[in-house]
């Protein structure tokens, strides 16, 4: 056989279009939250490939539900409809308020699909003025044109104008102003029940539930965009569980496929038949190698051993973060819920998130930003709870590092 071609991470600025800045070392290989790279060095982690690898590296059980897959039938279009595919909605419908579901790739596509919903059944119900969408700043929905034009960071969309119209942006958490721009024209209101890439902000109760009657009042869809906050992230199914709000429309992604691609967008019979034969689609939506896959890690994650597990873990986290902080006053808050933690930096290390998973790396953890304000960990749902004493322990060494 040929020698495989070598890389470095050198390769990546020679080869990438450089959309990304990766860290300065390649993993080659995970197991549960240990992941190696090419020189051998060990890292906890904390990042689960950013909220989506729910059950860690190598699941045995998911690894061999992919492979058994793997040896039936990978793809067919969705000319012709599959088993796995039929059972994973099956399982998300019995599990959630949903009726009906639609698969596409990814958390941007499930959005795109819930948005372009919200548009038609307003257009179906007989008023061509009701097309508005009302979304939030700071928030993130994902990087196709009409995702990040409703997304709340117009730095994300302004270089790629013109932008889908119809928008309008209004401050999270607040439902005063909210109040001001739903109206009987507004379509749909699209929000994170807690914005994730935005900093890890949760929503108020009382926000959600004041958006929900907003919504009723004047005929607008909820959409509740959990493609961080689902599958058990929050130590609940999904996030509004936790809220007791029931959105319209729900988009579930990342971590459903447990770092296979795969996303979803749930909603009721009466919505679902908005799109009808040949009005939406993807290629590769529902395919059956995903489907397994998600079908899998779902079943695993909704039990109430594991979702009880994920309250356990973020004491573990609090317990651990509030000793470096005693040590260490770095952070002004930590928030979010189950294993979505936010450490909002304080004032004086303002802008330094990055330099902290950069040190974080070193010691041999990896961490993620959400913002320059705020360190983020989204680790594996089922993290052993030595990996949660010796990652922190890495961590407070970076965190030592900062503050001398
Ligand atoms: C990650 C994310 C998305 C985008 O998902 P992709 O799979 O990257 O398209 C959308 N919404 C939220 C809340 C996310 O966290």
């Amino acid at each position: 056989m040929e020698q495989p071609i070598a890389v470095t991470r050198q390769s990546f600025d020679d080869w990438m279009i450089p959309v990304y800045a990766p860290a300065d070392f390649i993993l080659v290989r995970g197991e549960g939250s240990q992941v190696w790279d090419q020189q051998g060095k060990s890292y906890i982690d904390f990042a689960g490939g950013i909220a989506v690898n729910a059950l860690g590296h190598a699941h045995p059980q998911v690894l061999a539900a992919l492979v058994e897959q793997a040896g039936k039938l990978w793809h067919l279009g969705n000319g012709y409809t599959n088993e796995p595919v039929l059972r994973l909605a099956k399982q998300l419908i019995d599990a959630t308020f949903a009726d009906k579901v639609f698969f596409c790739n990814s958390g941007a596509e499930a959005n795109e699909a819930a948005l372009k919903l919200a548009r038609k059944y307003a257009l179906d119900s007989g008023n061509r003025e009701k097309n508005q969408i009302v979304a939030f700043n700071n928030a993130f929905h994902g990087r196709t044109l009409f995702t990040v034009s409703a997304g709340g960071q117009p730095k994300y969309s302004q270089d790629f104008a013109p932008l889908p119209g119809g928008i309008t942006h209004t401050p999270f958490n607040d439902l005063g102003a909210a109040a001001q721009v739903i109206n009987d024209r507004t379509c749909a209101v699209i929000v994170e029940p807690i914005q994730g890439e935005g900093g890890v902000v949760p929503a108020q109760a009382q926000f959600l539930q004041g958006l929900r009657e907003l919504c009723d009042r004047h005929g607008a869809l909820l959409i509740f965009d959990e493609v961080q906050t689902g599958v058990g992230r929050t130590g609940s199914l999904y996030a509004y569980m936790n809220y007791g709000v029931v959105p319209d429309v729900l988009t579930t992604a990342k971590a459903l496929g447990g770092g296979f691609p795969i996303g979803a967008m749930i909603t009721t019979d009466k919505l679902a038949k908005t799109l009808g034969v040949g009005t939406h689609g993807t290629t590769y939506g529902g395919n059956p190698l995903a489907a397994a896959v998600a079908g899998v890690v779902f079943s695993l994650i909704n039990t109430s051993e594991v979702l009880d597990g994920v309250k356990q873990r973020l004491e573990w986290f609090i317990a651990g973060l509030t000793e470096i902080n005693l040590q260490y006053p770095i952070f002004s808050e930590i928030r979010g819920a189950g294993l979505l933690i936010g450490c909002a930096l304080n004032p004086e290390y303002a802008g330094r998130a990055k330099q902290i998973t950069q040190l974080a790396n070193e010691e041999g953890v990896i961490a993620l930003i959400a913002g320059p304000d705020v360190v983020r960990f989204t680790p594996s749902l089922i993290i052993p709870e030595q990996d949660v004493k010796e990652g922190l322990a890495r961590f407070a060494r970076a965190v030592a590092r900062i503050c001398s």
